[in-house]
């Protein structure tokens, strides 16, 4: 409790503060929770579309939690309380599981013949360079009957560059394995050039900022030009985040960008509905 009273003495907290604490401290309490029963806690899949062909390629699953009170909230509230209390490790154990379980169950549903669907997870920094994630990833994938290259861990650049050669070796442990990782919201961060080549990554996922601002200026589109010629040189595939219009997918088109993901194509969707574009033709195929 913060100091009170006593004739204009100051309060250890500011008022609006101590609400905030309490609010983190409650929501910290309420997570803890929600990871013991498996409770509220589940993920929405949002496309992946090869942008020549306009085919499913894959999905992102994307946290959501379901709290008792407070309703859905995006990952942008609960995410930092996890990262700063450790409690991101349990809770990217159970994303990975729920992701790794579902992509299984997709790829038997799919047309015969079709060619197999991958699942983007993301990571947090701290889950990279937990000690047991290795092995946490390996149970994971042989108790699911995943098949790693199903698997496409999505980790930030700083989360890579913080503890570059700890980062490496973990990644490279996962790339032995068979699984596929990329660099999300890449050009955002900060990338030490002399690492990104050493990386044992498969694709670069160029940040939404980009795309939003690419039909502005010459040289916003260069940027992404960029980006698409150093990992053409590098050997990445490129994924385009945050496309919104169909101007924005032409575009990108054209700048031979390989995958896109974002509203013009479909929201983050619930379990139910990410499942009929596994079974139909997506209805953007017919949009154009
Ligand atoms: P991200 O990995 O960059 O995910 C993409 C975010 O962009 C998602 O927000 C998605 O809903 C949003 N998005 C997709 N298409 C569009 C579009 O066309 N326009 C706009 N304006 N936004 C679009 P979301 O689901 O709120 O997730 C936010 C961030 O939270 C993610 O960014 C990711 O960094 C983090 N996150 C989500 N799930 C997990 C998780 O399971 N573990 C960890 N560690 N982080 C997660
Ligand atoms: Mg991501
Ligand atoms: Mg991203
Ligand atoms: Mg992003």
């Amino acid at each position: 409790r913060a100091r009170e009273g006593g004739g204009g003495r100051r309060a250890w907290f500011e008022p609006g503060m101590h609400a905030r604490v309490v609010e983190q401290v409650s929501l910290e309490h309420d997570l803890r929770g929600a990871l013991e029963r498996e409770s509220g806690l589940w993920l929405a899949y949002q496309p992946i579309v090869e942008l020549v062909t306009g085919g499913l390629a894959g999905f992102e699953a994307l946290a959501r939690w379901n709290h008792p009170e407070r309703g859905n909230l995006p990952p942008g509230v609960f995410i930092p309380i996890a990262e700063s209390t450790g409690l991101v490790v349990a809770l990217g154990r159970w994303v990975l599981r729920e992701a790794c379980r579902q992509i299984v169950d997709w790829q038997d549903k799919r047309l015969p013949g079709s060619a197999p669907l991958f699942m983007s997870v993301n990571l947090s920094p701290r889950q990279l360079v937990d000690p047991g994630f290795v092995k946490t990833v390996r149970g994971i994938l042989r108790e699911t009957g995943c098949e790693p290259q199903w698997l496409k861990l999505e980790i930030t650049e700083s989360a890579v560059m913080d503890k570059a050669e700890q980062a490496i070796a973990i990644l490279q442990e996962l790339r032995a394995l068979g699984i596929k990782m990329s660099i999300d919201d890449f050009g955002t961060g900060y990338s030490s050039l002399s690492y990104l080549h050493r990386l044992p990554i498969d694709s670069l996922k160029v940040d939404r900022s980009f795309v939003s601002a690419m039909h502005q200026s010459e040289e916003n589109r260069a940027i992404v030009r960029i980006i698409v010629d150093l990992a053409r040189i590098l050997g990445f595939d490129v994924i385009a985040e945050g496309i919104e219009t169909m101007a924005d997918a032409n575009l990108l088109r054209a700048l031979a960008v390989d995958y896109g993901q974002g509203y013009h194509f479909a929201r983050p969707l619930p379990v139910g509905e990410a499942e009929k574009l596994v079974i139909d033709e997506p209805p953007w195929r017919e949009r154009g």
